[in-house]
């Protein structure tokens, strides 16, 4: 079986085709700057790269790019649309409705649409994009790989926030959680690896860390809290975004900087975090080559991350009374050693140690980093969302 995985946002729609039989992408891309000028398309197939510049005023106009490409006989991977047995498309929020992947039909996006005002900058891309494909591919199947569902078995003492509960009881205000097929994934890997698979006590700490981190407790497989809180804001800091803060601060900022509110919201979601802090950059790469340079504030940002990323470390082995495993994934998680090793330091007393020339030569796939008599298994893990999306897409269409 091969299968189609899409991930659209506003202006840009990202794909892979996996044949399922390897599990391995034959052909992946992206399309950007859709309903702008200047819109192309990079496709990956045979290991080339091609650039395709073609209008796409909408991503209907991307979808049929795609799908061009893929059956290009010069750059494709494919003969045939018709081998394209199935569409697995990501959607950020399941809200309260959905606790798991979902056959898209229509009385299923009508679900969805009204889940849109919880996710009002990506919900609406996510569903232009089914509907995009449904129309170029009616009578192939399509199925919804939500962002939150993983983190519907949380707890209620865990998503309730104090607040007035009308609040949660009229207009579902709650914590949701987000990366939830980046926290399924690492956490049955890391079972599967050190063959706890199915032990309902295996307790997992799983650490996403990229542009947007997310820190989850995983307990015998089920998420049981997560750091991302009732939208990806919430949580550690991030490359643009601040994490969580006193409420207060918000008015605060708004009169004393003169924004309106959803101008505060845009300064906290894409001028703070560690770009705010540094002024240098959201890439961690930029910073620490910063803060080895003496700039200060790199360095600030790079200390205020990593000890932001160890409470939540010490709070869910807390919430778990224990802990197994810690997992590093996602952009720093897999590929910044400097940063793991701030977070894990000085974790003894819980029995978390790495070897440190484990961690600074990762070779590939899982990597056990724990430090010879470590009772926490400390792993890298590369994390495979399109991979999530491919399986569910396959277990639901079959
Ligand atoms: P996204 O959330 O966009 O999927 P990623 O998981 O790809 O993000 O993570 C992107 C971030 O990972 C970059 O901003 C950068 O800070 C970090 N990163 C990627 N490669 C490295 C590296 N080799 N060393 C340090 N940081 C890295």
């Amino acid at each position: 079986m091969k299968v189609l995985v899409i991930n659209a946002g506003s202006s840009s729609l990202k794909y892979q085709l996996i044949d399922m039989a390897t599990e391995k992408a034959i052909a992946k891309g992206g399309c950007e700057r859709i309903g702008i000028d200047g819109s192309f398309c990079k496709h990956k197939a045979n290991g080339k790269e091609t650039v395709i510049n073609a209008a796409m005023p909408t991503h209907k106009e991307a979808i049929q790019v795609v799908l061009n490409a893929l059956v290009d006989k010069e750059y494709g991977a494919i003969s045939s649309m018709k081998e394209i047995d199935a569409v697995g498309h990501r959607i950020v929020h399941s809200g309260e409705v959905f606790n798991d992947s979902v056959l898209l039909t229509d009385d299923v996006m009508k679900k969805i649409e009204e889940l849109s005002e919880l996710a009002p900058l990506h919900q609406p891309a996510n569903i232009i994009g089914v509907r995009a494909c449904q129309a170029i591919m009616p009578n192939v199947p399509m199925v919804g790989v939500f962002d939150t569902a993983f983190h519907s078995t949380m707890p209620e003492k865990a998503y309730i926030y104090g607040i007035p509960y009308e609040a949660y009881t009229d207009y579902k205000i709650r914590r949701y959680g987000f990366h939830g097929t980046s926290h399924r994934f690492v956490s049955q890997e890391a079972a599967k690896y050190l063959g706890r698979e199915g032990d309902e006590n295996f307790k997992v700490v799983t650490m996403h860390l990229g542009n947007g981190s997310s820190i989850s407790a995983v307990k015998g497989g089920k998420s049981v809290d997560t750091s991302m809180s009732f939208t990806p804001l919430g949580g550690v800091p991030m490359g643009t975004r601040s994490g969580d803060l006193d409420p207060a601060i918000v008015e605060f900022l708004a009169n004393k900087y003169n924004m309106t509110l959803s101008e505060t919201l845009n300064y906290l979601n894409k001028k703070s975090g560690v770009k705010g802090l540094s002024g240098v950059s959201s890439d961690f790469r930029d910073l620490t080559e910063a803060a080895e340079a003496g700039n200060h504030r790199a360095a600030l940002a790079l200390d205020v991350f990593c000890y932001s990323c160890k409470k939540y470390l010490g709070a869910y082995a807390a919430a778990m009374g224990g802990v197994d495993c810690v997992v590093f994934t996602a952009g720093i998680g897999e590929h910044d050693g400097l940063v793991r090793k701030a977070i894990a330091e000085n974790l003894e007393f819980m029995g978390i140690s790495i070897d440190e020339a484990k961690n600074a030569n990762l070779g590939d796939g899982i990597c056990d980093i724990t430090a010879d008599g470590g009772k926490v298994k400390v792993l890298v893990i590369p994390t495979n969302e399109e991979l999530v999306i491919a399986r569910d897409t396959e277990r639901l269409a079959k």
